[in-house]
């Protein structure tokens, strides 16, 4: 299991590279909800998202070990970030991407000059795809919540947090394969444990909600919840244990409440942020948390949206 100490590793060897994000505040959420509402600004990290984190923590340690190239398997947020960190430390970087990848996030890979493989739609097509392409290269494949390292990297938003806000009562987290929640739970249990940590899940992507209930991985049909960065089936074999060990809830957000979360803090805290994050928010706003007074942190996990989308969300 991952301990404080490869947070407290993992956080060393990405300092140079990651921006320390800052805790943002807002008045009229606070009112609203009847808590001390704070955000954690992964939005503002490079590469808009949060991955950068895990990524960085896995692709400088096998750096270090020699490896010849790194492989990922997605079309969004981890496969920037693999290709970000890889560009800087001049590893080659394959990014498998499913045929109908999203033109935008495309480029972005393209622009870290991470060479794109296109194969089927599904992650159950494209991760052995990855993982073959990095065997054949003699590479190293990066998964995107289920290692210890890319947990590691993911918790030290959660070292951050607990220095930045020494008063933080509350965490609420976005939850798609559970590497950022594992991450976070990991640091703040062992430093804190009187705070509470809060996962949060669309509906329709209720794999870890499931999960708990039935004290086993559970998996969930595809769905496409707008909350794109929250689409996996089901929970990993290694967050999952780490998040049944130390959660204090899961709760369930509509689509509907994601949009107007997202819209919320657009046009009242002027922050750009996507679905994925929006679930926070929306956890706070439509009265979810179960708690009054408290000091709240709603993870803003990143800022990738597709603009031309954002109309359609109204
Ligand atoms: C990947 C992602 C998540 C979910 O993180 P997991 O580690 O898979 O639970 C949440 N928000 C954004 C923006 C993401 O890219």
């Amino acid at each position: 299991m991952v301990t404080i100490k490869d947070i407290h590793q993992a956080r060393e060897r990405i300092s140079t590279i990651i921006n320390e994000t800052p805790i943002l505040s807002s008045s009229q959420l606070s009112n609203l909800c009847g808590n001390s509402m704070f955000f954690k600004a992964e939005h503002l990290q490079k590469t808009g998202a949060f991955k950068v984190r895990g990524a960085t923590n896995k692709v400088m340690y096998a750096a270090a070990e020699g490896v010849s190239s790194v492989t990922a398997a997605s079309s969004g947020n981890h496969g920037q970030a693999v290709a970000y960190i890889a560009n800087i430390l001049g590893v080659p970087a394959t990014i498998v991407v499913p045929e109908d990848a999203n033109a935008s996030k495309v480029s972005a890979i393209r622009s870290y000059n991470g060479s794109i493989e296109t194969c089927g739609t599904t992650s159950d097509e494209r991760i052995p795809r990855a993982e073959i392409l990095a065997k054949e290269n003699g590479g190293v494949f990066i998964p995107p919540y289920d290692d210890p390292l890319v947990i590691a990297g993911q918790g030290t938003v959660g070292l951050e947090i607990l220095e930045q806000l020494e008063l933080v009562e509350a965490v609420v987290v976005p939850i798609g394969g559970g590497g950022l929640i594992s991450g976070i739970l990991t640091a703040v249990k062992e430093i804190k444990p009187s705070v509470k940590i809060i996962g949060v899940e669309p509906v329709s992507a209720n794999d870890t909600y499931l999960s708990l209930k039935n004290r086993q991985i559970t998996s969930i049909q595809k769905t496409n919840t707008i909350a794109d960065g929250l689409r996996t089936s089901q929970p990993g074999s290694l967050t999952f244990p780490i998040v049944e060990k130390y959660i204090d809830n899961v709760v369930l957000v509509s689509e509907d409440e994601i949009s107007q979360a997202l819209f919320f803090v657009l046009e009242r805290m002027k922050q750009l942020i996507e679905p994925s994050s929006a679930v926070t928010v929306a956890a706070a706003m439509f009265d979810k948390l179960n708690m009054r007074d408290k000091n709240v942190v709603c993870v803003l996990s990143g800022g990738n949206v597709d603009l031309g989308k954002i109309g359609h969300m109204m």
